[in-house]
């Protein structure tokens, strides 16, 4: 069954099924959880059930009808995604009003059209009021999902206009299977869900073994006596745009390098502190060691600290070089 591949989220799909039993599904939802844990999957199984032409049961995709077959590959004619363009911060208006005149019209094929805005992070308040007319009267029987990462991020007039359904974090078991469905190596899947945090695209991202090149490169770098400032920056920067053009791809780059920047300064820490640190290569651990003594438990809270609020800079979609640069600086600068 169609809804089987998408892990995790019974609960998120146990409200739709029990607004359809009632005949009272809505209008616009807005899906709210972290990256990486099937809000995109689940969004598509749900248009591909609304939209499959001999659907087996309520709320469920046959997967072999033309209708689903377009609607997986993206090709199905009411089926509008809305995504940030490439290299930018927020949801252009222009692209909202196109979104919107495209909502209005009647379905190409099927009964209803499904927009998927699939940034709603990104949507700032002039897409915001473009979009207002379509949340409130959309075309009849259409429906809309709104993906978000953060709840706290969301425009309050866009969130009285949706019911939110939340996506929880990915359980072991669960991401174990996303893991292994994507045909990660057996090998690797204990360590790969313990790192993943219950988000399979940062799981996933973590398979790729150039990230862990990436980490020696750059706690290697950080942590010498004097750091090579324009050669690290250069090395974190073509690691984030080796990612390709999808900006979200880039940003979990960044955010993954700064975690290992963070776990770094806290091993450095606990070892200056006289903690054991294990699975610590012995050769890592006398680098830290080193640079703990150099700096000193305040200088490595502080850097701690500024590496955590850098993260949520990237969350907010600050210009990923300056994320990159403001970091590499508080390594490189030389204690006050
Ligand atoms: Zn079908």
């Amino acid at each position: 069954m169609s809804w089987d591949r998408v892990r995790g989220q019974s609960t998120a799909l146990a409200a739709f099924r029990a607004a359809a039993d009632r005949g009272r599904f809505g209008q616009a939802y807005l899906l709210v959880g972290p990256d990486g844990v099937g809000k995109r999957l689940f969004a598509t199984e749900l248009a591909k059930a609304l939209l499959c032409e001999k659907p087996p049961a309520p709320l469920t995709a046959c997967d072999h009808c033309p209708a689903c077959a377009q609607v997986e590959a993206g090709t199905h004619p009411d089926v509008l995604t809305l995504a940030t363009p490439e290299g930018k911060h927020e949801l252009p208006v222009e692209e909202m009003r196109t979104f919107c005149t495209k909502m209005a019209l009647k379905p190409a094929r099927g009964r209803r059209k499904v927009g998927i805005v699939l940034d709603a992070d990104d949507v700032n308040e002039e897409s915001a009021n473009s979009f207002l007319k379509t949340l409130e009267e959309p075309a009849p029987g259409s429906l809309l999902l709104l993906l978000a990462t953060e709840f706290d991020r969301q425009l309050p007039t866009i969130l009285s206009r949706c019911q939110v359904v939340r996506f929880a974090p990915l359980g072991a078991d669960d991401l174990r299977a996303v893991l292994e469905a994507e045909g990660v190596a057996a090998d690797q899947l204990d360590r790969l869900v313990r790192l993943g945090g219950g988000s399979a695209g940062r799981a996933l991202a973590l398979a790729d073994p150039t990230v862990w090149e990436l980490r020696t490169t750059l706690v290697t770098g950080v942590t010498a006596p004097r750091p090579n400032f324009g050669a690290l920056a250069e090395a974190w920067q073509r690691f984030y745009e080796d990612a390709g053009k999808d900006t979200a791809a880039q940003r979990l780059r960044v955010s993954l390098a700064v975690g290992f920047l963070v776990d770094a300064v806290r091993n450095a820490l606990r070892l200056s502190l006289g903690a054991d640190v294990p699975d610590l290569d012995p050769d890592e651990s006398a680098r830290l060691r080193a640079f703990a003594d150099r700096l000193g438990p305040d200088r490595l809270l502080e850097l701690a600290d500024r590496c955590v609020e850098a993260d949520a800079h990237v969350a907010r979609r600050v210009q990923l070089i300056l994320v990159v640069e403001s970091v590499l600086e508080q390594f490189t600068r030389r204690a006050a």
